[in-house]
């Protein structure tokens, strides 16, 4: 066994169902010792190719209930004392719970390395618990279903790098897997792996240049004689080696074009935009310099800001134009007018035909990409908080100045923030404004999308 997990929970979270799923049948039940493991619940765990024992606070629910907080606390001390790793589960659909947040604190004193998992989460009924489980400090909740089996790959994905940190790894021989953790999931997973190229979807309106862009980056010889070694095409995307870089490009174009759909080309395309925009990391919203920022150029960008996907907005047939300075000035005013949402993403003028920018563009998608995935130390956090809130106080409505206390990034791919804070409904939307447009400027995070959320703590 490489290492323990321990499922930690309250009861009824759904520890026991997520035991059975990780276990199967393989389930051994060690020590039988009356007051000693008698309530832990051991197994042997497969997810993917990983092996490991799991531990289960089973039994609570035996506990009456003045002894239940008290029983619950010592179980669960001693499950972390065994554990390399604790899965801290909470029911999405009951939201946070003051029995959730007494285990929270426990598990942030022994700072053992904590997963949260927030759970029955599958369709739309655990989405407020998942946002408020944000608000225990534990970092970004994964998203589980341990009945429907929802969120396992992801489960896979963050335990798989913390698995190689541990000795004793399982033998690269082991049985086959179980659970498929193939990488083509819908969304980009939540631990990225050097070995996983970047995703980028190149988007806009018919003939904005997208096919030309992808063949020029292809090299046109390639194109011409058949990918080669090195080059993967399946039928939304093409892997290849860009500059260095290993990327995937979700070729919307090339799926338009197979479709071979003539009519109502408009609205298909931007039904593929945005199934691009959830398969991408970084969207490249590309315009054509002599008809920017159209409708639906908008309305593309709007939803990868909306889908929380880095953007970076390419200016086409840079080529053909003849007033280069006032064109970019132009852009540049529209730009911040039409999307102030992206305020600060990178905008690049390319000729897809020429190639001239191409090297620019590929740096503008890499940095967006860094910037994606940018943590912020908790104490620069509210050191910078203190100052912003001393510069600029909150309102007091009611003569009751609404009080931030405290925040911390929960999490990255786009960056998250949580502040603590006293009457967050009475917070005006103006006032986070100012604090995520300071956050970009002190932190160096143009153009990302910035989520903030701001949690009740009186
Ligand atoms: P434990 O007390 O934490 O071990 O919780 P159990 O595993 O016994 O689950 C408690 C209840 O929640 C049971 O009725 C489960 O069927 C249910 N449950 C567990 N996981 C899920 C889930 O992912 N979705 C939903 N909707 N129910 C779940
Ligand atoms: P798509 O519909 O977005 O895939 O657009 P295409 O790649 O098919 O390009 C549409 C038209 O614009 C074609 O005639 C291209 O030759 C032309 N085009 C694309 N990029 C450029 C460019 O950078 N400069 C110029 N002058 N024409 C371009």
């Amino acid at each position: 066994m490489s290492f323990t997990l321990a499922i930690i929970g309250r009861p009824n979270v759904g520890k026991s169902t997520l035991f059975n799923r990780l276990v199967g049948k393989r389930l051994a039940l060690v020590d039988d010792q009356p007051g000693v493991t008698r309530d832990l619940r051991e197994g042997a765990a497969r997810l993917g190719d990983l092996r490991f024992t799991v531990v289960d606070t089973a039994g609570l629910e035996d506990a009456t209930d003045d002894s239940l907080q008290g029983r619950m606390r010592r179980l669960t001390e001693r499950a972390v004392e065994m554990a390399d790793i604790c899965l801290f589960l909470i029911d999405a659909r009951a939201g946070v719970t003051a029995s959730d947040e007494g285990l929270a604190d426990i598990l942030r004193k022994r700072g053992t390395h904590v997963i949260l998992g927030a759970n029955k989460a599958e369709g739309r009924a655990g989405e407020a618990g998942l946002l408020d489980a944000y608000g225990l400090g534990l970092g970004e909740p994964l998203r589980l279903s341990a009945e429907h089996g929802e969120g396992m790959d992801e489960l896979y994905h963050i335990l798989r790098p913390l698995a190689e940190g541990f000795e004793e790894r399982a033998e690269a021989d082991a049985p086959a897997t179980d659970i498929d953790v193939s990488e083509d999931g819908d969304a980009p997973d939540h631990t990225p792996s050097a070995a996983k190229p970047l995703q980028v979807a190149v988007i806009g309106r018919p003939n904005a240049g997208k096919s030309t862009l992808i063949n020029k980056i292809l090299g046109e010889d390639r194109l011409l004689t058949g990918p080669e070694a090195g080059i993967t095409r399946d039928s939304i995307s093409l892997t290849l080696d860009w500059m260095g870089t290993p990327t995937r490009i979700f070729d919307t174009a090339g799926m338009r074009k197979k479709a071979r759909v003539v009519d109502k080309v408009e609205k298909l395309s931007v039904a593929d935009g945005l199934r691009a925009v959830r398969f991408a990391e970084v969207v490249v919203v590309l315009l054509d310099a002599a008809i920017p920022f159209e409708s639906q150029d908008l309305r593309i960008a709007d939803f990868a800001e909306t889908e929380g996907r880095a953007v970076v907005v390419a200016v086409n047939k840079w080529d053909i134009e003849e007033e280069k300075q006032d064109k970019l000035k132009e852009l540049r005013y529209k730009f911040e007018k039409l999307l102030p949402q992206l305020r600060g993403a990178p905008m690049v003028t390319v000729s897809a035909k020429t190639g001239k920018g191409l090297d620019r563009l590929h740096d503008a998608i890499l940095r967006a990409h860094d910037i994606w995935n940018r943590r912020v130390g908790t104490a620069k956090l509210n050191q910078w908080l203190e100052a912003m809130v001393t510069a600029h106080p909150p309102p007091a409505p009611g003569g009751k100045r609404i009080k931030l206390r405290y925040m911390t990034q929960a999490k990255i791919r786009p960056p998250g923030f949580v502040v603590m804070c006293s009457h967050p409904e009475d917070l005006p939307a103006a006032y986070t404004r100012y604090l995520v447009n300071g956050l970009r400027e002190a932190f160096d995070m143009p153009g990302t999308p910035i989520r903030m959320f701001m949690r009740s703590q009186n």
